[in-house]
């Protein structure tokens, strides 16, 4: 059912080279995203378990691929490099039968032109780690690219320790990072960074395509994206952990999940990462590291906005001074669905403010407490909750609408089930070290419906036992 096409790799020659998956010795499906595929307009269930495996390890490529990998550059923790796939290659677009464009992306498929140091290659355990909250994510309704299909290779990956090889099939609107713009532009070629504008506004914002000022209008779409993303980040709790422009979609689709994990106890200081010693991505940090990033990605736009430079900066600078404020209006429209309010109040950021304050003191689970927030007033309690539910009362009474229809608001906006890390881990552990995938799929269909769980997910609700210490690692 593959329909590709090979838009990118027509684009001038510096932005990617082409690639080819190496050979590996044992290809086995771990798991396949049947119902992702069905999307696609792809039928896993023809293939026999051999021929998917085959297929998603890159052995047999499909008709019309031309695979390719893609430049790209990036300021990693703040410091600029040129990277590119090291471990990533593009097998082209695929035509979906609903009409659109996704890409099509092996990652750990073997090395590439941009590898450097790198053996191309990626364990299991973390490729599988993407797969569970990328679809976690999906069905939080937070954009974000997608999971198809995982295969262990049968070949050892040395990191510090030999673990089990695997290749993770990623689909996603585009792979253009801020990066990409970034490396156009240290390029210094003009017409390619133009191409690279034009072929991004082509998929990501076609309206625009014959639009005066259409660069400027890109940028303004591409911080709109981000801010409503990074607000919904926010309000499920997400920290992605490695925020450099090279991991940060201009399609506005969360991209690259290494040591992302989601909050536990309410704290804007959170950090998983244990790279991330300065807390440069901590949860409360997010925000704003996207309109650092946003304004990276201005930079490389500024020849194209307007031949006197002074002018294209304060074209550029007025559109990223707009952010802060775009974020702040996402961000608390959806704490108003979070506390079942259809209409908006001056005082209802004060409201939240209030509530977060305390779950920040009494070091409250953020997404227990959203989900056992109830309009009914509690009979014992901390005198702060219960003097701010009382407020919030208050406050749902001047919404004016039945009580039933806020609870109803709040169930669909507070989510039951996130993948908690230690639950993540024990499904990666029991998948890694004894082949046995069962925790991993229960551990699915619990995440596939978090608004409206289907049967017991009292489990997959409770916090760890002893968060402290808790660290994500990256680049495995
Ligand atoms: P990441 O931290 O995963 O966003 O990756 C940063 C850069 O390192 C990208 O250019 C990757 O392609 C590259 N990279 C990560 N792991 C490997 C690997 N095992 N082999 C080669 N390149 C890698
Ligand atoms: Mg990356
Ligand atoms: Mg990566």
């Amino acid at each position: 059912g593959w329909r590709f096409d090979n838009t990118y790799a027509r684009l001038p020659d510096a932005l990617s080279v082409p690639a080819t998956p190496a050979r590996v010795r044992e290809p086995r499906a771990s798991i396949l995203n049947h119902r992702l595929a069905g999307e696609l307009g792809l039928d896993l269930d023809a293939a026999a378990p051999e021929g998917a495996a085959a297929l998603f390890a890159g052995q047999e490529l499909p008709a019309g691929s031309r695979p390719i990998a893609q430049a790209y550059a990036g300021h990693q923790y703040g410091h600029f490099t040129m990277l590119g796939d090291g471990r990533a290659i593009l097998l082209g677009e695929h035509r979906t039968p609903a009409g659109g464009l996704v890409d099509v992306q092996f990652k750990g498929s073997g090395r590439t032109r941009f590898s450097r140091g790198g053996d191309g290659r990626a364990a299991l355990g973390p490729m599988l780690r993407e797969y569970i909250v990328s679809e976690a994510m999906a069905a939080l309704g937070v954009p974000t690219t997608r999971s198809l299909a995982v295969v262990a290779t049968g070949e050892p990956v040395y990191r510090e320790t030999a673990r089990r090889g695997a290749i993770l099939t990623r689909v996603a609107a585009s792979h253009i990072r801020v990066g990409t713009f970034e490396y156009a532009a240290a390029l210094g070629d003009e017409p390619t960074l133009r191409a690279l504008a034009d072929y991004a506004i082509d998929r990501h914002d076609p309206a625009l395509a014959g639009v005066p000022g259409k660069y400027l209008e890109f940028l303004r779409a591409v911080a709109d994206r981000q801010a409503a993303l990074i607000a919904r980040w926010q309000l499920v709790g997400f920290i992605h952990g490695v925020m450099n422009t090279d991991n940060m979609a201009v399609s506005g689709e969360t991209i690259d999940y290494g040591p992302c994990a989601f909050m536990n106890a309410y704290d804007p200081d959170t950090v998983f990462s244990s790279i991330d010693r300065a807390g440069r991505y901590a949860y409360g940090r997010q925000p704003d590291i996207a309109l650092w990033n946003l304004a990276r990605l201005a930079e490389t736009l500024l020849p194209l906005l307007d031949p006197d430079e002074a002018k294209a900066i304060a074209a550029a600078t007025e559109v990223l001074a707009g952010f802060p404020a775009a974020f702040e209006g996402y961000w608390l429209a959806g704490m108003r669905r979070k506390l079942g309010l259809r209409t908006g109040e001056p005082g209802d950021a004060d409201l939240v403010a209030a509530l977060l304050a305390w779950m920040h003191k009494s070091r409250a689970d953020f997404v227990n407490t959203f989900r056992d927030l109830s309009p009914e007033r509690p009979s014992e309690g901390d005198p702060e909750f219960l003097a701010w539910h009382g407020r919030w009362r208050e406050r749902l009474g001047r919404d004016g609408q039945p009580p039933d229809a806020a609870v109803a608001l709040m169930r669909a906006s507070n989510p039951a089930v996130i993948p908690r890390n230690h639950q993540v881990e024990e499904a990666l552990a029991a998948a890694e070290d004894r082949d046995d995938l069962s925790p991993l799929h229960d551990l699915l269909s619990a995440l596939a419906s978090p608004y409206e769980p289907r049967g017991d997910v009292s489990r997959y609700q409770a916090p760890p036992p002893d968060e402290c210490g808790y660290r994500t690692f990256c680049g495995t």
